[in-house]
């Protein structure tokens, strides 16, 4: 099946799912809500965006020194720090460590960039446990299902469905209340915890003055994946770094403004190098594993602003695409707008150029970016150079050169408007063809085409100045 094929059935099971659809938008207007609220109380919101996104380009524009200077200051606390070229280094790097460790069980807290890598999976064939943490994260790995949001992973997913999920693994039927299914989450969660060999996190924001992993949750139970082990691996894109505290006092709140509409998470753990003797807890090992992944070949191109992205989820929430066919319409790990510009640069158009025209471009994702992404500009741009690769079908092609040429010679098209409304005539229900042929009929399928008009603007205005209109 081509990606082309594979993509449209994935988007058709998505707009069949009756229950992804009455889910996603409530959950959507529920965050969006949120966000609208919590970003109305710092004020001057367009400021505080402003400022948001020059930290982000700063940083990124300096990104080699500032991962330089992070890696120093976690060695000098006694960390080990892994700078992974691609996927599979960091995923030979976490084995590594884990083998050394003769570990048997992984518990890991929430993180998207391991999704990127497949490292769960790495772990289950070398014969680890691994144990997601995180409430939404533990209930897809029981569904065994991606996430389909990046903040809300399980948010295609009733009370009733993760009742089923939980009683299977309790041996006993569950109620769908939330109060019993969180407790039971709790309880279970709790012993992993106390049994893992390793924690593996994410990480929210390095700070690199400081050697500093910053990791926010609102279960706590990225707290206890982080200190519980004896030994805590982070993993994190390269681009997830501020300079120092004070542009992180900036851009937590507006992570968690925009991702869920609170002030700050109620749980954010700063995490710097492996546990001191006076430290009351604490991880005895600590590394750091800091990929790139195709993240270097963004820099200092059109696609740049996309690495400001601090995962809010923002742009997921106001876009009517993703509400119509949820997050696993797009396949791949990072879905909704962000999805769609960032997938593609990370793993090639073959693949992934269905995408950048999953969007109405209606812009709602590029207003709501607390960093001030273009996001709809790069989709446009993500289309424009896939017809510059070649990447078009040969008709589309054909189609817009014609276009274009006409559109260049007055004389030209106006004689082909008039044709075309002739010709048009013959399809034409009144003024609205319903039923078109060869490439138009894919248009005529879902929605009515006007027939082209009997005169174009300028025939029309010319007419209107001889008071013939
Ligand atoms: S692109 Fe902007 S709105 Fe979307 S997840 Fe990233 S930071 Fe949030």
């Amino acid at each position: 099946m081509s990606p082309k094929q594979a993509f449209a059935e994935r988007v058709e099971a998505g707009l069949n799912n009756k229950q992804m659809r009455t889910s996603v938008p409530l959950t959507q207007d529920n965050l969006r809500g949120g966000r609208i609220r919590a970003m109305a109380e710092l004020g001057n919101v367009e400021e505080w965006r402003e400022l948001a996104s020059s930290i982000r380009m700063h940083t990124l524009e300096n990104l080699d020194s500032y991962l330089e200077q992070l890696a120093e200051n976690v060695r000098n606390r006694g960390g080990h720090v892994h700078f992974a070229a691609q996927a599979s280094d960091a995923l030979a790097y976490v084995e590594q460590v884990v083998r050394s460790h003769q570990a048997k069980k992984v518990v890991k807290s929430k993180s998207m960039v391991t999704e990127e890598i497949h490292l769960n999976q790495h772990l289950e064939q070398m014969g680890v446990k691994v144990v997601e943490s995180d409430l939404g994260e533990y209930i897809i790995q029981l569904a065994k299902e991606p996430p389909s949001h990046l903040i809300a992973p399980a948010v295609h997913k009733t009370r009733g469905d993760v009742a089923e999920l939980f009683s299977k693994v309790a041996n006993r039927p569950l109620s769908d209340r939330t109060e019993e299914l969180c407790a039971f989450a709790r309880e279970q969660l709790r012993g992993e915890f106390l049994t893992a060999d390793i924690g593996i996190s994410g990480c929210n924001f390095a700070v690199a003055e400081t050697g500093s992993v910053v990791v926010i949750s609102n279960e706590g139970n990225a707290r206890l994946t982080t200190t519980m082990p004896k030994v805590h691996i982070a993993v994190m894109g390269m681009e997830r770094i501020v300079p120092g505290w004070r542009e992180l006092d900036v851009l937590l709140p507006m992570l968690t403004r925009s991702a869920t509409g609170q002030k700050l998470s109620v749980y954010a753990t700063a995490i710097t190098g492996p546990r001191r003797a006076e430290d009351a807890d604490g991880p005895e090992e600590f590394h750091l594993v800091i990929l790139d992944n195709g993240r270097s070949d963004i820099l200092g191109t059109a696609y740049q602003e996309v690495l400001k992205c601090i995962r809010c989820g923002a742009c997921l929430n106001v876009c009517p695409v993703y509400r119509q066919i949820g997050g696993h319409a797009y396949g791949s790990v990072y879905s909704g707008p962000i999805g769609a510009v960032l997938t593609p640069l990370l793993s090639g158009y073959e693949e992934w150029k269905e995408l950048p025209y999953a969007s109405s471009l209606c812009g709602a994702c590029t207003e709501v970016c607390p960093v001030k992404i273009p996001l709809h500009d790069l989709l446009i741009e993500h289309r424009k150079d896939q017809v510059e690769r070649g990447y078009a079908p040969f008709s589309e092609n054909a189609a817009f050169r014609a276009f274009g040429y006409l559109t260049s010679h007055p004389t030209l098209y106006g004689t082909a408007v008039k044709l075309a409304h002739a010709g048009f005539g013959l399809l034409a229900d009144g003024d609205v063809i319903r039923k078109g042929p060869g490439m138009l009929a894919g248009w005529t399928a879902v929605r009515d085409l006007p027939r082209p008009a009997k005169q174009s603007f300028r025939q029309w205005w010319q007419a209107r100045k001889e008071g013939k209109a």
